[in-house]
């Protein structure tokens, strides 16, 4: 089986790589200034590949799984994102296409297009996260709108959301899946208000989202009242299916490999001619191949019409575990600078904080370290990813 890419994809990869070095020169970062995100916006743009997942008929380009998957590999290697990031175009855009009416495709997918409007996802709630069905958030219908009461939890960003996608309750009769209804709800409507969770790092990332009798217009709902579970579902897919952070972990194994070239070993030589060290760190990269093997397969299915289905909960799963598995390595090749990071909060105001110590590196990986965590939580926790592939996989 040949498994390099084909002429034409690496006549593409070309083109992807003269637009990186054209539009963002080495030595800028992607993360270091509002101008930069701009920057590299338009140039995305000037193309039309920051829709590389749209479908044709929404203004995507069209590409081959394959295409997508070298755009990803070859922007995230470069430090920047594949696409214009948030929640609207990675996880509501799909829900629409699907399941949107053709007005409110209409409406809400140009502001997605052109990054206008942030979303947040309320899907978690107190008592419900794992459990995502037992939901208690109700929406009552009275006339033409949805009167919402109830709280989310650990929604990110919804200090900054101008419009929140929303699962409600609508009718408690059944089993708990059936009578969930999927609402898109202004931000600024009267009766929302947003609570800051701030996080063991000092970041303010987290939210308590409380409805208090909030006026949603029946237009704002996504398909047919009470199947909404349906489309929750079809989102969580999608989302997990973006969470296989195969170019991430590829990124970063290049990196560990030039910082481990510096770093000394235990028998005289450099880390990476340790022999114990290389034979984990070949084993990680074994298995990312593997796995980006097995997203390229998904990748097809999905362009031939299949949904991801239980195959992006194997993505999900295996891919935290490598990606986790990337930032150790840094930790051991960062050796003594790996001491626990201080936020800046910890000095009180005014006190000169100590100069850091060791590689610039140390410093942001081991922030990575800690974050890379949360990803055996966010869009389903790990157990939960075990549960549906016993189910829906092995058929236990
Ligand atoms: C970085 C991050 C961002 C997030 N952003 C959002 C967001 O924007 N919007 C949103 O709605 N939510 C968000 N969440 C919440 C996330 O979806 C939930 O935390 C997650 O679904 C787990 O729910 P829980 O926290 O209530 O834990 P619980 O469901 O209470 O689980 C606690 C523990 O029990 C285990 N467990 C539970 N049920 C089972 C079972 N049946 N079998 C085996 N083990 C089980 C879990 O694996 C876990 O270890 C975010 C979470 C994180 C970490």
């Amino acid at each position: 089986m040949d498994l390099d890419f084909s002429p034409d994809d690496r006549a593409f990869r070309d083109e992807v790589r003269a637009l990186i070095a054209d539009a963002f020169p080495p030595g800028l970062s992607y993360d270091d200034s509002r101008e930069h995100r701009k920057m590299w916006r338009l140039a995305m743009a000037s193309r039309g590949w920051s829709l590389n997942k749209w479908p044709v008929r929404f203004g995507g380009p069209g590409w081959t799984p394959g295409q997508n998957y070298i755009w990803e590999r070859e922007t995230t290697s470069a430090g920047l994102p594949p696409q214009v990031p948030g929640m609207g175009m990675a996880m509501l855009a799909p829900i629409l296409f699907g399941y949107g009416s053709p007005i409110q495709q209409e409406r809400f997918l140009p502001d997605i297009r052109e990054d206008r409007v942030v979303w947040c996802q309320g899907y978690s709630e107190p008592g419900s996260g794992s459990d995502l069905a037992s939901l208690g958030t109700r929406a009552v219908r009275d006339g033409e709108v949805y009167v919402v009461d109830g709280e989310k939890v650990w929604t990110s960003g919804a200090h900054e959301a101008d419009w929140m996608f929303c699962l409600t309750r609508t009718s408690s009769e059944s089993r708990p899946q059936a009578g969930i209804t999927f609402l898109l709800i202004d931000m600024k409507t009267p009766g929302i208000e947003v609570r800051p969770i701030i996080s063991i790092d000092g970041r303010h990332a987290f939210n308590r989202v409380t409805f208090d009798g909030v006026r949603v217009p029946v237009e704002n709902r996504i398909g047919i009242e009470g199947e909404g579970w349906t489309y929750a579902k079809g989102l969580l897919t999608h989302e997990r299916t973006g969470q296989a952070f195969v170019s991430l972990s590829m990124t970063l194994l290049a990196r560990i490999r030039d910082a481990a070239a510096v770093i000394p070993g235990s028998g005289g030589g450099t880390l990476l001619e340790d022999p114990g060290f290389v034979s984990r760190l070949t084993l990680a990269e074994v298995e990312l191949e593997a796995l980006a093997m097995t997203e390229m397969r998904t990748l097809w299915e999905v362009a031939a019409g299949s949904a991801p289905g239980a195959q992006s909960s194997m993505l999900k799963l295996k891919g935290t575990d490598i990606v986790q598995r990337m930032t150790e390595f840094f930790i051991e090749c960062a050796g003594p600078y790996a001491a626990p990071w201080l936020p800046a909060t910890d000095f009180p105001k005014g006190t000169p904080q100590p100069d850091p110590i060791g590689p610039d590196w140390a410093r942001r990986e081991i922030a990575r370290y800690f974050e890379a965590r949360a990803a055996s939580i966010a869009g389903g926790t790990d157990e939960i990813q075990r549960n549906i592939i016993a189910k829906h996989v092995l058929r236990l």
